[in-house]
């Protein structure tokens, strides 16, 4: 099964993802997770990345798609995986459609998380991340256990410098502008379900299931 996890900022694709990987066996990729790797071990890959991801905007395509190609080609992700954060154009999205395609496979399913922006400035300016494993925390509806800690891997949980409202705002503005028109590309193909993002993180994790079938 190869699934996309679609959504603005702050919707809860890395949250639900969590859940979502250990039930269908799939490995998660998050291209977000993978920038910030870069970022930290200071790689050519994650200098290029960084201005973009501090003011909010998205890396170049071409970038983004070289990254998500070598990924795919693992052989961790033959029999399927779920994307989170990526397509966010829809360059990216006919790249993957026609990548699957080329390696006979599909997109099989593309479920949408929809939240309203001022839920998701509320969200992203409590958010925390671990530096590690990419796991998200909210300082209220899901905290860690330990103060600074992961509850899943122990590495340090930190806020993300993007999580500043100005940032957000600018996210917010690149996903409208940008993103959103991948959703219309995938409902075109009929491939798409918009799924109710607003709720407690386990009733959202059924409504997924619900749509995912
Ligand atoms: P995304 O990966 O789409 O950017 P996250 O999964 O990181 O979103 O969630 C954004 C923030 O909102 C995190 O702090 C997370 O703990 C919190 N969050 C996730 N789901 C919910 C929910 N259903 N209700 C309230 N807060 C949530
Ligand atoms: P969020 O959890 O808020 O949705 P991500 O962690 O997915 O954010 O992404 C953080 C930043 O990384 C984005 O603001 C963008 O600069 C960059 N990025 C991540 N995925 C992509 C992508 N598919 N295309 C372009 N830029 C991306
Ligand atoms: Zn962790």
């Amino acid at each position: 099964m190869n699934l996309v996890l679609f959504g603005p900022p702050g919707a809860g694709k890395g949250t639900q993802a969590a859940v979502l990987c250990t039930e269908l066996g799939v490995p998660q990729v998050a291209t977000g997770d993978i920038f910030r790797r870069h970022l930290k071990e200071g790689t050519p890959l994650g200098e290029k990345a960084r201005s973009y991801m501090n003011k909010g905007q998205l890396v170049p395509d071409e970038v983004v798609w070289e990254l998500v190609a070598a990924r795919l080609s693992e052989s961790d992700c033959e029999s399927g995986v779920l994307l989170d954060g990526f397509p966010r154009s829809v360059r990216q999205a006919e790249l993957l459609v026609a990548w699957m395609k080329d390696n006979g496979r599909s997109v099989d399913c593309v479920v949408a998380l929809e939240v309203p922006d001022e839920a998701l400035v509320a969200r992203l300016a409590r958010r925390r991340t671990c530096l590690s494993c990419g796991g998200t925390y909210h300082l209220d509806h899901a905290p860690v256990r330990v103060e600074g800690v992961c509850d899943a891997c122990g590495g340090e949980v930190v806020q993300r410098s993007d999580d500043n409202e100005e940032t957000v705002r600018a996210r917010l503005e690149t996903y409208h502008k940008t993103t959103s028109p991948v959703l219309t590309y995938f409902e075109e193909l009929g491939l798409a379900q918009r799924v109710n993002g607003v709720g407690d993180i386990q009733s959202i994790s059924q409504r997924l299931r619900i749509a995912i079938g």
